[in-house]
């Protein structure tokens, strides 16, 4: 109880002391904070200053290495072996196109098991034929016969 009662006495007496001195202390929390905003806004200016121009810098070197980049490209190659290059990958995707239609022909129609005519059921696809399903857009199932276990797979066109 005692205790008590000194804590409220020291903290009354702190209260009467700040209220005396109130004015006083917002006048100082002002100044200080009318300092501080100064201080800080040169500093705050400065720093954003500096991060603009970093920034400004940065995408400049960025640039100036891609330039670079694509005149390293340029000066090694020359215009016959871009025009191969472009020959080639025009000739591979020719084969892949005719592949795929060869694949869509051989797999879209797939009713019974062709090995002993039995049912099927899905199963999961292999990487590989997600990877066919993702570059040529075609829709690939996987099946597997329930009575002889050959695995089949239907490629079908996507419709949309
Ligand atoms: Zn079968």
């Amino acid at each position: 109880m005692a205790a008590k009662r000194k804590r409220k006495r020291i903290s009354r007496t702190e209260i009467s002391y700040l209220r005396e001195y109130s004015y006083e202390i917002k006048v100082a929390i002002i100044f200080a904070l009318g300092v501080f905003l100064l201080v800080e806004k040169l500093e705050i200016k400065h720093y954003l200053y500096l991060w603009v121009r970093g920034t400004l810098f940065f995408i400049g070197d960025i640039i100036k290495s891609v330039a670079g980049g694509f005149e390293f490209v340029i000066g090694t190659f020359e215009t016959s072996d871009i025009v191969g290059i472009i020959l080639i990958i025009t000739a591979f995707f020719m084969v892949s196109k005719r592949w795929r239609e060869r694949t869509i022909e051989r797999n879209s129609s797939l009713i019974n098991c062709p090995n002993c005519d039995g049912d099927f059921k899905r199963i999961r696809r292999t990487s590989y034929q997600r990877l066919q399903s993702f570059f040529w857009w075609v829709k690939v199932k996987h099946y597997e016969c329930k009575n002889c276990s050959q695995t089949y797979m239907q490629m079908t066109e996507r419709r949309s």
